[in-house]
């Protein structure tokens, strides 16, 4: 049968060869992770591997003779197609594309097609799949947190900037104007503080939700950060934008309810336009941001337009803001002292501490020009605590050199108290001073008790270890007799505001009475703040009280001329 023994024995070796390759092409096939088939020139399957049939979830039997575009959805057949067609002019292709599952779901596929060629004519084609569906997954998770902020699910900074470009772009296109709103939840910090930040987390959520659903399809809504979103409005007027920051200030004002406690917060919302406030994204969001500044100066739950005299006040607060930092360091601040008189003993036996900012350019500034900024800005915590310290050490000094005061009364924001390690802090620093906690008198405000749960846990350990409580400007604010009671607190200090008019003003001579009356009751110290006058303590003590700070007696002063009362 084999006439040519060279001929054949190259004939039985080049058998063997191809079986060879064909039973290593069939192993391969066999056991390759991707996904490996045939096709006819018409595009029907005459193989596929296991790995394919995993892959998709339809059986071998099921799947050959049958064309691969059924398995491609409609959308993408056009693509497929004409890939389909360059592979069988003889080129490899590439393309990502989709692949039916026999669930009915797509499945995200990288397809390499390669024609079968043999004696340079193209007979098939050979296709190989590999599953991305994973990293296609990956790729989205990518995008949301490149986008998208976690919590709210709202678009981030990163995706606000991108669609603010492009709105912009349109916009000056169909020259109509566009609304940027930039809304910041007021005292926000303090319901992180003092609720945990996991209430905080769910209370920015309600807000976000909110905020969506109140808006049309044009409107754009981000999260910047913190407790800060901006709104987009496009082709849009001044009016229009009111109207919408009036619609967003009542949604959000509805009570929030978090672990079965009701909460309300407001927003403040600042305005800027386009294009009269600014010609890029940047330039807007700076603008609603400064108009956002004036609403909180106007008293918050409100909003603002942005003028263009704004500019100039807000720079002036940023600069009084790094200046307070500045300070911060270079330990610009002094403490003055005011004397606190035993009217029976006829003594001072207490000193309050009172903070003065020595600014290096404008003098001594009074506390109220600074402390609302300090606590806005949260610089009023290191700021507290070196109030703290100093009058303690200095406190300390005066009893080791003979004094005989028994009281030092430091007052204590709110943002200062509702820190989680407030009384850790006060019992440290008492420690480092070496000052008995018997002397020290923290003053807190009547506002400050709102937030009862959390003030009277800490009020009840300060005072286990000796510290004691007063209430400061007693009288303007609202605080329930049973919450005093119940908190346990020292003493009160009655407003100046009654006593200077106390002589001439009956109504502010009975709230007197009826607090001197309630104090008694209650076995409270009582001390009157801002008497100025002979009258007024003739009266006063009329009254039967025997505290008394004020002018009357001395200013709050500076260390070294309360020495000289100290020791005369
Ligand atoms: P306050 O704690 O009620 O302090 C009393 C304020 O009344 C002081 O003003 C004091 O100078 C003033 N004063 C005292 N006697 C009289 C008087 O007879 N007539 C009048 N008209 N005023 C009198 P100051 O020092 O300007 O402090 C104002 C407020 O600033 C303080 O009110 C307190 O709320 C806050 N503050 C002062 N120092 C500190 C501080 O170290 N930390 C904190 N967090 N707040 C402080
Ligand atoms: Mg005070
Ligand atoms: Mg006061």
């Amino acid at each position: 049968m084999i006439r040519d023994n060279k001929k054949g024995h190259s004939f039985v070796k080049t058998t063997r060869q191809n079986s060879f390759f064909e039973h290593r092409y069939k192993s391969f096939c066999q056991h390759s992770p991707d996904g490996i088939f045939s096709l006819s020139l018409e595009g029907v399957f005459t193989d596929v591997n296991p790995a394919l049939v995993a892959l998709c979830g339809h059986s071998k039997s099921q799947m050959i003779e049958r064309s691969y575009t059924d398995y491609i959805p409609t959308e993408r057949l056009n693509e497929n197609i004409a890939l389909i067609q360059l592979t069988k002019k003889g080129s490899v292709q590439h393309i990502q594309t989709e692949f039916l599952h026999v669930d009915g779901h797509f499945i995200q596929i990288d397809l390499t097609t390669i024609p079968i060629i043999v004696d340079q004519e193209v007979l098939g084609i050979q296709g190989i799949i590999k599953d991305v569906s994973n990293e296609s997954a990956r790729q989205n998770q990518i995008e949301e947190m490149t986008y998208y902020d976690p919590l709210t699910k709202l678009p981030n900074r990163n995706l606000f900037n991108i669609r603010l470009k492009e709105l912009l772009e349109q916009t000056d296109d169909n020259h109509c104007q566009l609304a940027l709103l930039f809304i910041d939840l007021d005292r926000f910090k303090l319901v992180n503080d003092t609720l945990g930040h996991s209430a905080g987390d769910q209370l920015l959520k309600v807000v976000a939700h909110r905020l969506k659903e109140n808006l049309n399809e044009e409107a754009f809504v981000a999260r910047l950060g913190g407790d800060e979103f901006v709104l987009v409005l496009g082709e849009t007027d001044q009016p229009e934008a009111a109207i919408i920051a009036q619609t967003i200030i009542k949604a959000i004002a509805k009570p929030i309810r978090i672990n079965e406690q009701n909460f309300l917060i407001t927003p403040s919302i600042g305005i800027s336009l386009h294009p009269h406030d600014g010609n890029d994204p940047s330039m807007l969001v700076r603008s609603a941001d400064i108009a956002m500044y004036q609403a909180k100066e106007k008293g918050r739950n409100c909003y603002q337009f942005y003028l263009q005299s704004m500019g100039e006040q807000t720079k002036r607060k940023l600069e009084m803001e790094r200046a307070l930092r500045e300070s911060l360091i270079n330990n610009d601040f002094i403490l003055h002292y005011q004397p606190q008189v035993d009217l029976e003993l006829d003594r001072i036996t207490g000193l309050e501490a009172l903070v003065r900012w020595e600014h290096p350019l404008l003098g001594l500034i009074p506390p109220l020009e600074f402390i609302p900024l300090a606590e806005e800005t949260g610089l009023i915590v290191p700021l507290g605590e070196w109030i703290l310290r100093a009058a303690c050490q200095q406190f300390h000094l005066w009893l080791e050199r003979g004094c005989s005061l028994t009281r030092l009364s430091v007052n204590i924001s709110v943002i200062q108290f509702d820190q989680d390690n407030f009384c850790q802090r006060v019992i440290e620093i008492l420690e480092e001073t070496e000052l008995d906690p018997e002397y020290l008198e923290l003053e807190i405000t009547e506002s400050q008790m709102l937030n009862f749960d959390s003030v009277i846990d800490k009020i009840k350990n300060l005072r286990s270890k000796g510290v004691k409580i007063a209430i400061d400007d007693f009288g303007t604010g609202y605080s329930p007799l049973s919450h005093l009671r119940q908190i346990g607190i020292d003493t009160l200090k009655i407003d100046k505001g009654f006593i200077t008019n106390i002589c001439n003003n009956p109504r502010d001579k009975v709230i007197v009475q009826s607090i001197v009356y309630m104090a008694q009751m209650m076995k409270l110290n009582l001390i009157a703040e801002g008497v100025e006058t002979a009258e007024q303590l003739k009266l006063l003590v009329g009254e039967n009280l025997k505290e008394v700070q004020g002018f009357y007696f001395s200013r709050p002063l500076p260390f070294l001329e309360l020495e000289s009362l100290l020791f005369k």
